[in-house]
């Protein structure tokens, strides 16, 4: 047998020493890579080690390598479970192989010029239960590596996939492609999708020329006369567009701002001071906008991007350059749209046919203008720090919203890349809609209810696919779309069109789920040190109890004649869920004794997302009707692990034995009790976490509506009995996650998990 490599000759702590003095050496992220793998080859006394890098897709980017041809860098790809190293991905744990080029997996790739070299020996770079990549030494000579060796290895491993995911690395991408002159930029997808065109940047007008106007009178004249074009034209956007509900209410408070008589006076003071239209308009837009930023309220914080947009249309009227604001006819075919930021109507000045993807520095959900590009399906990413300064008119841009990358000027390999991930895409869309018909039950006949999560109109169409009910509709998310607190009236109506879209299927309404990250511009809230565990939700509602009244009446109007279904959110104890019931039965004797028609049935269920419920269920469960898990506030309750953090909102995972042990606690003690139990926190959308908690027992799960179809194929796929008594021999195993292994147990199982 051939001599191993020694590893008494191999010291450890120096090893480390020298990582950890690399990690605080102010270097570029490629240079601090390519400093690690001469590190480990020099310190491990083997001929090669290179660094690949896990890339959206299940690929394996060789990003860096001491011993091979450096030209293979960026320029080399595997897909996980392609060659030894992607072998060492597919299976994460360490391999080694004697004579590499035996191995009925070897793959050669010329470009590394890894010829030479016979043996191989990797570890899986992993962080949090994610794959961050390979670590892999390569020796000329054939020889074993032994398990001391391995056992070092597998230690630099654990803290190279520390440093890839610390902020060491957090840009890496950027420099790594400023030397191939192409980029990859990491954001935020929030509408995911794939896409490929050039660049448009979306500018707003600049300064205005002309400071100072003598003729006060015609400088007002101006301005009324450009706040009157404006508002025929998004009156024109409104008749022309056809939008739903809520994409027209946003318009609709457009017209409220442009009629606005504060704003109008304001500007007409300070065209009195001098000022010509322009630069009253551009100073009281920036004095708003001002004011505006220094709340830290974020709802008003998005509204901003509204306002400046109708101020540079104002502008553009001034300017008389309205016509020319009309971008479709220097569009691409193939637009993708670039943007600091961007309101909704400015969005509706493109030619929105040539549109395919759009990229903003700065976005959120709940932003106006991704809530009415999500219902139009145009992938969209944000959180790029300067991109319009990056990015420029005409660049080659391809978008993957769906893990938030934008390749800038992409290669030829990305661009199969993508197009390979779109074209699996549209396979699934379509073996999704195959199977639109087929009902959701389990090879062994257990069937499962699937729901939907829902609040604006456009969620209850968005997967496309047939669903059973809504199992949440979070009445908050209309309320934000509006100026002020819609009356009972109003609430009734919003509600019973959400009954008549989902015919006969039945609706969960969830009463307000305000405060925490959900804010509403109209109701003043103090600042508060934990907001998710302050005065939110059913606790201000209980307060504010004439907020809570109104709204239940406007849930029995709504529903009069039909079934309803009403759950409290974020109950913490028996008591806070019979007060609250408690309010719904005075409105029910209400609405009886003047007259009105009550519901057919009403069904009252509890929300169970704060931990200490859990320990009142006996209670509680005799005096509900249903209960509904919202996981995403239990496991950050359960864990104390913000879900908004981004440095720890993925630390503990959902499938963890400890949380999936109270998952089943809950789901048996209601069986017993006759109640029914479903999940409609963001797990249940997830194929491997919904196909976990069927095998926990649940049957019914609510999620948002583009899940339905993936988890609908993995429920078909599924054998729940087996998968039940796999999963109760893993429950008492003290790890943090279960993830790995029902993975593997649904790739044995030929269970469907995306
Ligand atoms: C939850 O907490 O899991 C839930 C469904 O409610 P929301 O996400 O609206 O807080
Ligand atoms: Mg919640």
């Amino acid at each position: 047998m051939s001599e191993s490599i020694r590893h008494d000759k191999i010291s450890v702590r120096q090893i480390m020493r020298d990582l950890r003095e690399l990690s605080v050496r102010d270097l570029t992220p490629e240079a601090r890579l390519d400093k690690i793998v001469a590190l480990v080859a020099r310190k491990m006394r083997v001929d090669v080690c290179s660094c690949y890098i896990a890339r959206p897709g299940d690929i394996l980017e060789l990003c860096a390598t001491f011993g091979l041809d450096k030209r293979a860098v960026h320029e080399t790809f595997l897909r996980v479970g392609e060659g030894l190293v992607g072998e060492i991905a597919l299976q994460r744990k360490p391999l080694m192989f004697e004579d590499a080029w035996a191995h009925s997996s070897f793959v050669y790739k010329p470009e590394t010029k890894e010829k030479a070299f016979k043996s191989l020996a990797g570890v899986p770079l992993i962080r949090s239960n994610k794959l961050l990549g390979v670590l892999a030494v390569q020796t000329r000579k054939k020889q074993p590596f032994s398990d001391e060796v391995i056992e070092i290895l597998e230690t630099i491993g654990l803290v190279v996939a520390e440093m890839l995911s610390s902020h060491l690395f957090k840009k890496a991408e950027t420099v790594l492609a400023q030397t191939t002159g192409r980029q990859k930029i990491e954001g935020t997808g929030l509408i995911s999708g794939f896409a490929v065109g050039r660049a448009v940047i979306h500018k707003r007008l600049e300064q205005p020329v002309q400071l100072l106007a003598k003729d006060t009178q015609k400088e007002v004249q101006r301005l009324l006369q450009a706040l009157s074009q404006v508002e025929q034209e998004v009156n024109k956007i409104l008749a022309t567009s056809h939008m739903t509900g809520s994409q027209s209410d946003i318009f609709e408070t457009y017209l409220m701002f442009i009629k606005d008589k504060g704003w109008i006076a304001k500007m007409t003071k300070a065209i009195e001071t001098g000022l010509t239209a322009e630069a009253a308009v551009q100073k009281v837009g920036e004095e708003v906008t001002d004011r505006m930023e220094l709340m830290t309220d974020p709802y008003i914080k998005e509204r901003i991007h509204d306002l400046q947009d109708l101020v540079s249309r104002v502008m553009r009227h001034l300017h008389r350059r309205a016509k020319k604001a009309k971008h479709g006819r220097k569009m691409p075919h193939n637009t993708i749209l670039v943007a600091q930021s961007m309101g909704p109507a400015e969005l509706m000045d493109y030619d929105l046919k040539k549109i395919k993807g759009i990229v903003l520095e700065e976005g959120s959900q709940t932003m106006h203008m991704v809530i009415v590009t999500r219902s139009m399906n145009i992938p969209l990413i944000c959180g790029i720090k300067n991109v319009t300064e990056i990015i420029s008119n005409g660049d080659s841009i391809a978008l993957d919203a769906t893990n938030g990358n934008v390749y800038l000027n992409p290669s030829d390999d990305t661009l199969d890349l993508l197009s390979e991930q779109a074209n699996r895409q549209r396979r699934l869309r379509a073996k999704y809609t195959q199977m639109k018909d087929l009902p959701a039950i389990t090879l062994d006949e257990v069937p499962v209810s699937l729901n939907i999560n829902a609040g604006l109109s456009q969620d209850l169409t968005a997967g496309n696919l047939p669903y059973d009910g809504i199992g949440l509709y979070r009445t908050e998310l209309p309320f934000m779309l509006t100026e002020q607190l819609p009356n009972a009236k109003t609430q009734t109506d919003i509600y019973r069109r959400v009954l008549i879209q989902a015919k006969d299927k039945p609706v969960i309404f969830r009463t307000l789920d305000i405060g925490s990250d959900k804010v509403l511009p109209y109701f003043r809230h103090q600042a508060e040190e934990n907001p998710a565990m302050g005065w939110r939700s059913i606790r201000m509602t209980l307060d504010r109890r004439a907020l809570l009244r109104n709204q239940l009446r406007a849930f029995l109007r709504a529903a009069a004649g039909r079934d309803l279904s009403i759950m409290f959110p974020m109950i913490a104890t028996v008591p806070e869920f019979r007060e609250a019931k408690k309010t719904l039965m005075m409105e029910i004797e209400q609405e009886q004794a003047r007259g009105g028609r009550l519901p057919k049935s009403i069904r009252i269920g509890s929300m169970l997302e704060v931990p200490s419920l859990i320990f009142q269920l006996e209670t509680l469960l005799p005096e509900v009707d249903f209960i509904s898990i919202g996981t995403n506030d239990l496991t950050q309750f359960l864990y104390a692990s913000d879900r908004g953090n981004p440095t720890i909102w993925n630390r503990y995972d959902p499938l963890s034995p400890a949380f999936l042990r109270v998952l089943k606690y809950v789901v048996e003690i209601c069986r017993k009790a006759h109640v029914p139990c479903s999940v409609c926190g963001e797990m249940a959308g997830r194929p491997l976490e919904a196909m976990t908690l069927i095998g926990l027992g649940y049957q019914s799960l609510s999620m948002n509506p583009t899940s339905l179809g993936a988890v609908k194929a993995m429920v078909r796929s599924v054998n729940q009995r087996e998968l039940s008594d796999y999963l109760n021999q893993q429950l008492s195993l003290s790890v943090d996650s279960l993830r790995e292994q029902l993975r593997i147990f649904a790739l044995d199982h030929g269970i469907f998990i995306g």
